[in-house]
């Protein structure tokens, strides 16, 4: 049984089926149609329809793998709608959940008003409007959260776009990126796309010059850091987070709300029989990512049919790349390669890098082409 029809949960299902069609799966998911995080920022920045985001489970169901359209609300106990399943394996691919009051006044309530958009649908369409309807000179703050979080270059992707956006569309107003760490992914890539690209208009401001927000205010739309507060004309709060609640309620999150896994297997650290994927997993080294999560989908799947087979599971090596859009036509990407080390998913060493930082435009062009190639390829994986 497969619970959560995300990046992990689909890809997981889908070649548990491919590796043994003998294996009955089960996918749980409350959503008819998923709606994918990964170049939702070209929605905020008007350059993408949120349709262009948006898949169904057909052909996941097309591979004889059972669809339970409801929530998991606890293991060992009833879903949702009251009916019990049973299994020999338990994945977990919940992703994230936030942590409402983790930043003194952002609650749900706040999120109607400073959307935070790091889970994509409602919240994504919320901050494009508010984007849309704002006077040219106004102040968009984004408040990035200290690590671990999901997609670690994403708020960085994000204030790249918008500030395409307002030098296109609002060439008056100025984006200040909040942010709680001193250091990011890909920084010294970004951070010079930004001097060439949105001089000027683009404001990063560390931790260790004030960017820590340590509280928000949603009817004045005011930040406040240590060093003062900054009242926007639009806020994205990107919030702290946790794995999603299910995790918590099996009993595999720690302390630190995300849950420890054996790095061959991605079974919990906690309990067993159950695995963990995706962004609800302690990866060691790996960022919480689409790719990443995939990668692991396939890894614990391998290890899962053969645990059910009654054999021995192989130590994998699993791979990432996040890219990037810093313009519409500018990518960069992230790789790295990973494997069982000290029982933590560490670096190979030698292995990944970032993109060049002195690469012509037409790299830098050829790297948003693929982005967009890897998203096809990622979403038809999970879902087509
Ligand atoms: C703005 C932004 C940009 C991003 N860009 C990229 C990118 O360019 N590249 C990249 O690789 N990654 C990117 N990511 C990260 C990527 O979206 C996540 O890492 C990825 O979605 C993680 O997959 P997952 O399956 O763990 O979680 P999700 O994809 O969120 O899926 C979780 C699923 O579980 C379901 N679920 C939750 N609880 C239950 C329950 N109790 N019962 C049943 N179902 C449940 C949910 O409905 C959901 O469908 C981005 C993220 C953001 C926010």
């Amino acid at each position: 049984m497969v619970v959560g029809g995300g990046f992990a949960g689909a890809s997981c299902a889908r070649a548990l089926r491919q590796l043994d069609p003998r294996i009955v799966v089960t996918l749980v998911e409350p959503n008819g149609t998923f709606t994918a995080c990964p170049f939702s920022n070209a929605v905020i920045g008007g350059l993408r329809e949120l349709s262009a985001q948006q898949f169904t489970y057909e052909r996941v169901a097309g591979d004889g793998i059972t669809i339970a359209r409801t929530s998991a609300t606890a293991v060992d106990a009833p879903l949702a709608d009251g009916a019990k399943l049973s299994y020999d394996r338990l994945v977990l691919a919940p992703g994230i959940d936030i942590r409402w009051g983790a930043l003194q006044g952002y609650d749900e309530a706040a999120a109607g008003q400073m959307p935070h958009a790091w889970r994509a649908g409602e919240q994504t369409l919320l901050l494009r409007r508010q984007l849309e309807a704002m006077d040219d000179g106004g102040l968009v703050v984004i408040s990035a959260p200290a690590n671990p979080f999901r997609c670690p270059p994403g708020p960085y992707e994000r204030a790249s776009l918008i500030a395409h956006f307002l030098k296109t569309k609002k060439p008056k107003s100025k984006l200040i990126v909040l942010d709680a760490k001193d250091a990011f992914s890909k920084q010294r890539l970004f951070q010079a796309a930004w001097a060439e690209l949105y001089p000027g208009l683009l404001e990063w401001v560390p931790l260790s010059k004030g960017g820590n927000v340590t509280s928000v205010d949603a009817a004045t739309r005011t930040l406040m850091t240590d060093f003062g507060k900054h009242q926007a004309k639009v806020a994205n709060v990107i919030p702290p987070q946790k794995a999603g609640r299910i995790a918590e309620v099996a009993g595999v999150a720690d302390r630190s709300g995300w849950c420890p896994i054996d790095p061959a297997t991605f079974e919990s650290k906690l309990q067993a029989g159950i695995h963990v994927i995706g962004d609800a997993a302690i990866a060691g080294a790996m960022p919480k990512s689409a790719f990443a999560a995939n990668s692991q989908a396939k890894v614990c799947a391998a290890a899962v049919a053969t645990l059910l087979a009654g054999g021995t599971p192989s130590v994998p090596k699993l791979i990432n790349t996040c890219y990037s859009l810093v313009a519409p036509d500018y990518g960069i990407t992230v790789a790295g390669v990973y494997q069982p080390t000290g029982g933590q998913l560490a670096d190979v060493p030698g292995a990944g890098g970032v993109s060049p930082s002195d690469a012509p435009r037409e790299t830098r062009k050829a790297e948003a082409v693929l982005a967009e190639a890897w998203f096809r390829t990622i979403t038809t994986e999970a879902f087509g």
